[in-house]
């Protein structure tokens, strides 16, 4: 660290240096502060029963309150992260805030799962599994209500490292879920060996879905199939009604999306909950 912080030191200073990656640089360490200065925040996006229109749970998606250029949204971070060492931390960060609603939910009597994204190499990462055990209990949190999402892609390499983080975080209780599917690596035999409760339709099968027969045929296979494993189906980055009935059509189990809302601070999902609740009939509002 010590050496690395020697060789980045200069670069930083250097007026020689191309604009961005001093800019990048910077907001690498801006990002290391601001995980124990706390300036994450985690907006909730709402997913929905297709069939009853009830609000099933919530998808954490982190953003980052930067004290000089507002609220920034994943990509202008995550990747930096990932990049820079600072991805365990992070994902470390978004869990606690993940679970530390959970808790509060369940103090108010409010029951609902919150699913949070992981990032490959959290998979490499083999104690994870147990510092999330021990965050459970702290919270005293039933690991039935979190969910933990992955794209395929970590499937790519089949390591056994990656299975093994896995099936522990699994054991402990968690959801799994497999996030963006149908646009990575897509090996079905990980669906075989791997106790995955949910697949996410990536959203450009959702585009798609009204306008492209063979879209809608993938889309109505994979729902089959994947009811056929026992799992559940999200369908992301829904939009319209006429999508949400294509989809109720064919057998979609929950609907995530702008048409429902988009993600929100914790006390505004709660302001859309009442409003939902106020007019039972609206699909749509907020
Ligand atoms: P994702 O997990 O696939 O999340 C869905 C993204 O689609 C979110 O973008 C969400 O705001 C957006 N979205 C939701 N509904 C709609 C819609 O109807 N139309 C359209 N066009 N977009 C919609 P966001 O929040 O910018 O997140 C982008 C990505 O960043 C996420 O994709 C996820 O891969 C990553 N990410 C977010 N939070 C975290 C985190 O805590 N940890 C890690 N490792 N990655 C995260
Ligand atoms: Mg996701
Ligand atoms: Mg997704
Ligand atoms: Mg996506």
């Amino acid at each position: 660290r010590e050496s690395k912080r020697l060789r980045t030191g200069p670069v930083l200073h250097d007026p020689a240096r191309h604009d961005d990656t001093s800019g990048q640089l910077r907001l690498v360490e801006e990002l290391r502060l601001a995980l124990v200065r706390d300036e994450l925040v985690l907006h909730l996006q709402p997913q929905v029963d297709v069939g009853t229109g009830a609000l099933h749970g919530v998808e954490a998606l982190v953003r980052w309150q930067h004290p000089a250029r507002g609220l920034l949204g994943p990509a202008s971070f995550v990747p930096l992260a990932e990049a820079h060492g600072l991805i365990g931390p992070l994902t470390e960060r978004v869990l606690e805030l993940a679970l530390a609603q959970l808790a509060r939910w369940r103090a108010d009597g409010v029951r609902l799962r919150v699913s949070v994204n992981l990032s490959a190499s959290n998979l490499l990462d083999e104690a994870l599994p147990e510092r999330l055990l021990g965050r459970l209990l702290h919270h005293r949190v039933d690991p039935a209500d979190l969910v933990l999402e992955v794209t395929e892609n970590v499937f790519a390499g089949d390591s056994p490292q990656v299975r093994g983080v896995l099936t522990a975080l699994a054991g402990l209780g968690a959801g799994l879920s497999i996030d963006d599917y149908g646009t990575g690596w897509s090996s079905l035999g990980y669906l075989r060996r791997l106790p995955v409760g949910e697949l996410k339709l990536d959203r450009s099968f959702t585009a798609d879905l009204r306008t492209d027969h063979r879209t809608a045929a993938i889309v109505g296979s994979t729902i089959d199939l994947a009811h056929r494993l026992g799992m559940r189906v999200v369908a992301e980055g829904v939009e319209d009604e006429p999508t949400l009935h294509e989809l109720e059509r064919l057998g979609c189990d929950l609907s995530q999306g702008y048409l429902h809302a988009r993600p929100l601070p914790a006390d505004e999902l709660a302001g859309w909950v009442a409003a939902r609740a106020a007019s039972p009939g609206a699909l749509t509002a907020g």
